[in-house]
C-alpha cells in the first residue's frame, strides 16, 4: 500500500524560501576591513534571486559545477543557496591549498565559473590558463574589478546589478547533487564527495534538534570554520534553516577581531577547529576580556583537549565536542550527556571530552584493525570506526578509492576508537597515525591531549619515529606558550605526564618547536613533523 504523502522534495530551495519568507526581517552582518555590513534575510532572497539570474546568463546550467575562492562573508552565503537551487553544483574551493591540489581539483570537477574574493586573486591567478574548463571568473569585490591574469573576469555586484529580483526556481530531484567538496588531501590526492539536496537537508535537520549541535532561531551565529572546509559544517544551511542571525568574520580570523565581532555582535553560537580555540583561550587568559553573549562554542576537526575545555570553562565557556569528516557532510558524532549521565560536573565533563553519540540517523559499529571481525561496545576494545546514515557518503566522486567503503554499505572513517556501553566514541587516533611500539597501540591523540594540558604549553603533537628494537617510539613536538620560550624543558613535560599514563607510553624525547606546522583545514600537520623526524638515535630500553 502507498501512502498518501508525497514524497516533497528536500531540498535548499525550501531553505531559502523558509529563511526569507519568515525570517525576512533577520540579519546578516558580515565584517570588513573597517566595520561590517548587513543586511536582511529578505535583501538575502533579492540577492540569491539575482545571483540565479546572473549564472543563467553565464550559461550555467544544471549539473554544472560552479567553484568558490572565498572567506566566510554574505556573498559566499548567496552562492550557497543561489548555486544549488538553481539546479547547479556549488563547489567550495579551500583557499589554502597547495597550488598543485587546486589545480587537480578544479580540472577534476570541471567548474564552469569560479567566484573569488579580490585578496584570493594571487593564488588563484597564478593557475591562469591552467583551468580549461573554467568559462568566467567572478570577483567578489566591494569596488572595481582587480586586474590580474584571470579572463573574462566580471565583477559581483555589476554582474547582480543587471539582473531582475525574482527567479523562477526550477523543480529538482531531491537526489540531485546540490554541493561538492573535496577531501583536504593530506595522504594522496584530494578526493571528491558529493552532496545531494536530500542529504544536505536532512544534514541540516540533523544539526538544528537538540542533541544535534543545536543552533536555534533566537542565535546569533559565527562560524569560524571556513565555509569550504566540509561545507562549512552544515551551518549555512542549518542556520539558515533556523532563520537565525548569521555573522560572517570573512578572513579577520585572530582572537582580538573575533572577540571584538563576538561582543559587538552579540554572538552567542560558534564553530571552529581547536587550534583556533587554543589561541582564543590564550588571549582571553592574557587579557582578561570576557565574552558573556556567548553560550555555546563547538569544537571538532580534531580531538578537544582538556586543558581546554577546562580553561574555557573558567571563563564561563561551554565547548560542545562533535566528531566528522568531509565523508560525512560533517555531523557524525556529538557530545552532549544523556539525562540520566548528568551525575556531576565531572562525569559529564569526562562525557563531554568523548567525541560522543552518532546524531540522528547515523549508525555505527566498531571493527577489529586488519580484519572485518565486529567488536564490543566496551569502553576498552580499540578498533576502526564505520558509520552509514542518509548523509554519509557511500562513494567518492568518479569512484576514487572504492576501498574507503564497505561491500555492505559502511564508511571506514580511517579513525581509530573505543565505544562505550552508552555509545560515547572516542577517538584515539587516525589508523595512520597510531603509534607501534612493540607492538601496541599508543594513542598520540591522548598524550599530546595530556602535554596540553601543561601550564607552559601552547600545542602539542605526537608522532611516532622508527625504532630498532620497538618499531616505533613516540615523540612530541612541543609548541611553549610564548611567554615560556626557551624556559620549559623535557624533564618538565615528562614528569608532568609520568603520573597520567603507561610509563611506555612517554615520549622518548620532547622536541621544542616555534610554531606547529597545519594543514589547509587548521589541524597539526603531522605529515610535515614525519618528514623532519629522524630515527632515534639513542634507542631507550
Ligand atoms: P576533515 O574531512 O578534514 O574534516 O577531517 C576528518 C577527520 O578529522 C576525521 O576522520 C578525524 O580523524 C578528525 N576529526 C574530526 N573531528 C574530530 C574530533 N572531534 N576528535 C578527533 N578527531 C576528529
Amino acid at each position: 500500500m502507498r501512502s498518501t504523502i508525497p514524497d516533497f522534495p528536500l531540498t535548499t530551495q525550501h531553505i531559502l524560501w523558509r529563511a526569507t519568507t519568515l525570517f525576512g526581517k533577520k540579519e546578516i552582518v558580515t565584517r570588513r576591513e573597517k566595520g561590517v555590513r548587513r543586511y536582511t534575510y529578505a535583501d538575502f532572497g533579492v540577492r540569491v534571486a539575482r545571483l540565479a539570474n546572473a549564472l543563467r546568463r553565464l550559461g550555467v546550467e544544471s549539473g554544472d559545477r560552479v567553484g568558490t575562492f572565498a572567506f566566510n562573508n554574505d556573498r559566499h552565503l548567496e552562492l550557497y543557496f543561489a548555486v544549488s537551487s538553481m539546479g547547479a553544483v556549488l563547489h567550495t574551493l579551500n583557499v589554502r591549498l597547495f597550488p598543485k591540489h587546486l589545480e587537480y581539483i578544479i580540472n577534476d570537477a570541471e567548474d564552469k565559473v569560479i567566484f573569488f574574493d579580490p585578496p584570493l586573486l594571487p593564488v588563484l591567478g597564478a593557475l591562469a590558463g591552467k583551468m580549461p574548463t573554467v568559462k568566467h571568473f567572478v570577483a567578489m569585490a566591494d569596488g572595481p574589478v582587480p586586474s590580474g591574469p584571470l579572463e573574462p573576469l566580471a565583477s559581483y555586484e555589476d554582474v547582480l546589478a543587471a539582473e531582475p529580483t525574482t527567479f523562477a526556481w526550477p523543480a529538482l530531484h531531491e537526489s540531485d547533487a546540490a554541493a561538492m567538496c573535496y577531501t583536504s588531501g593530506t595522504t594522496g590526492q584530494p578526493k571528491g564527495v558529493v552532496y545531494s539536496h536530500r542529504s544536505t537537508f536532512l544534514h541540516a535537520m540533523g544539526e538544528v534538534i537538540k542533541g544535534g549541535i543545536g543552533p536555534e532561531e533566537d542565535d546569533v551565529i559565527l562560524p569560524v570554520v571556513p565555509m569550504f572546509h566540509a561545507m562549512g559544517w552544515g551551518l549555512p544551511y542549518s542556520a539558515t534553516l533556523q532563520g537565525a542571525t548569521q555573522v560572517l568574520p570573512d578572513r579577520y580570523l585572530d582572537p582580538a577581531s573575533l572577540v571584538d565581532l563576538i561582543n559587538t555582535e552579540r554572538v552567542t553560537f560558534t564553530a571552529g577547529v581547536p587550534t583556533v580555540w587554543l589561541a582564543l583561550l590564550q588571549y582571553l587568559d592574557k587579557t582578561g576580556v570576557t565574552m558573556p553573549s556567548l553560550r555555546a562554542i563547538v569544537c571538532g576537526g580534531a580531538a578537544v583537549p582538556e586543558a581546554l575545555m577546562r580553561g574555557m570553562e573558567r571563563h564561563g565557556l561551554k565547548m560542545i565536542h562533535a566528531w566528522g569528516m568531509t565523508e560525512t557532510s560533517p555531523l557524525g558524532t556529538v557530545s552532549s550527556p544523556k539525562s540520566y549521565l548528568r551525575t556531576g560536573p565531572e562525569d559529564e565533563l569526562r562525557l563531554r571530552l568523548r567525541q560522543g553519540i552518532p546524531a540522528p540517523t547515523v549508525e555505527m559499529r566498531l571493527v577489529e584493525l586488519g580484519t572485518d571481525r565486529l567488536l564490543p561496545w566496551d569502553g576498552k576494545s580499540v578498533g576502526e570506526l564505520e558509520v552509514r546514515g542518509p548523509w554519509i557518503a557511500g562513494a567518492y566522486y568518479k569512484d576514487a578509492d572504492p576501498e574507503r567503503f564497505t561491500k555492505d554499505g559502511w564508511l571506514r572513517t580511517g579513525d581509530v576508537c573505543n565505544i562505550d556501553p552508552e555509545g560515547y566514541v572516542q577517538i584515539v587516533d587516525r589508523t595512520k597515525d597510531l603509534v607501534k611500539s612493540g607492538g601496541e597501540w599508543i594513542s598520540s591523540v591522548e598524550v599530546e591531549s595530556a602535554i596540553m594540558g601543561h601550564p607552559k604549553v601552547l600545542e602539542a603533537a605526537v608522532i611516532g619515529v622508527s625504532h630498532p628494537k620497538w618499531q616505533e617510539r613516540p615523540v612530541a613536538y612541543v609548541v611553549p606558550k610564548p611567554e615560556f620560550k626557551g624556559n620549559v624543558s623535557q624533564e618538565e613535560i615528562l614528569g608532568f605526564l609520568a603520573p597520567k599514563m603507561a610509563k611506555w607510553w612517554l615520549p622518548d624525547e620532547v622536541r621544542f618547536i616555534d610554531e606547529m606546522p597545519k594543514t589547509s583545514v587548521g589541524k597539526f600537520d603531522k605529515k610535515v613533523l614525519r618528514a623532519q623526524a629522524r630515527a632515534l638515535e639513542t634507542p631507550s630500553e
